[in-house]
């Protein structure tokens, strides 16, 4: 029998903000998404990347595995579940090593295999681009249904969750001058994120929720790989408005 491979993008020994603890993050090759935000476009092409059998990847981390002892393993991309074999294939051997793994998805990939995986994994970090769904097609180029059908899942089967989504001005977080004239007007203006934080605790198993600000540390790789990008005018949002953010999620999301 053909062993399992992956085409596996890049690997970060040392990831600190994708999951619990100190984690071998393994970032696959390709992602049929195109968020507005992506800063890893380099990821979106599906024949390119290292092509590695599962056996071999494990060896690799596991040469790691003194530094990752308090955390684990996530898979990462581009969109992981996209190679939901390997993905499978990675998470069943990881886990014959006691090894925790995390499986950082949009959840676009939410039937046969890539479910499979996805519930196989011990962990989901589940990314939610928009909470309206027509502004997640306009942002992603998809809605954000699967991504939904796969947290009724992980409810239901009683598996742990993360929940992550980027706060783009203009788009998932108002930030005109109207809006920022004080926190109290900033959350009227805010709805849209703050109903959609509220209606996270409908989620029993969602142990946790970022709210993760746009940047553009990704822009030269679009100019690099001559790709338009969308976001050259939108600002970061600003520390006062993350602020404001954090604090109305402590209020809304209650674990
Ligand atoms: S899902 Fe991730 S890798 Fe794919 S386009 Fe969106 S941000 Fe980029």
């Amino acid at each position: 029998m053909n062993p399992v491979k992956g085409f596996v993008h890049s690997i970060e020994t040392l990831g600190a903000v994708d999951g619990p603890g100190l984690r071998f993050v393994l970032f696959l090759q390709g992602c049929p998404l195109r968020c507005k935000f992506c800063h890893n476009p380099d990821t979106w092409c599906f024949d390119a990347g290292n092509e590695v059998t599962v056996e071999e990847q494990v060896k690799q981390i596991l040469r790691y595995r003194t530094y990752f002892r308090s955390g684990g393993v996530t898979i990462s991309g581009g969109e992981p579940l996209r190679q939901a074999e390997f993905v499978l294939a990675m998470i069943r051997a990881l886990h014959e090593e006691h090894i925790h793994v995390a499986v950082d998805t949009s959840g676009i990939y939410c039937e046969g295999v890539a479910l499979e995986a996805a519930m196989e994994a011990d962990l989901v970090l589940l990314d939610i681009k928009s909470f309206d769904r027509d502004q997640a097609v306009e942002l992603t180029g998809f809605s954000t249904d699967h991504a939904w059908q796969l947290l009724e899942a992980r409810q239901k089967a009683g598996k742990p969750v993360w929940i992550r989504h980027v706060m783009v001005p203009g788009i998932t977080i108002c930030v005109d001058e109207a809006a920022c004239a004080s926190e109290e007007t900033w959350r009227a203006h805010n709805t849209l994120l703050i109903d959609g934080l509220r209606k996270l605790n409908d989620y029993t198993c969602i142990e946790r929720v970022d709210l993760l600000p746009f940047h553009k540390m990704g822009e030269y790789k679009y100019e690099e790989a001559h790709l338009p990008y969308a976001l050259t005018e939108t600002p970061e949002p600003s520390e006062e408005v993350v602020e404001w953010a954090e604090r109305a999620l402590a209020e809304v999301f209650v674990r």
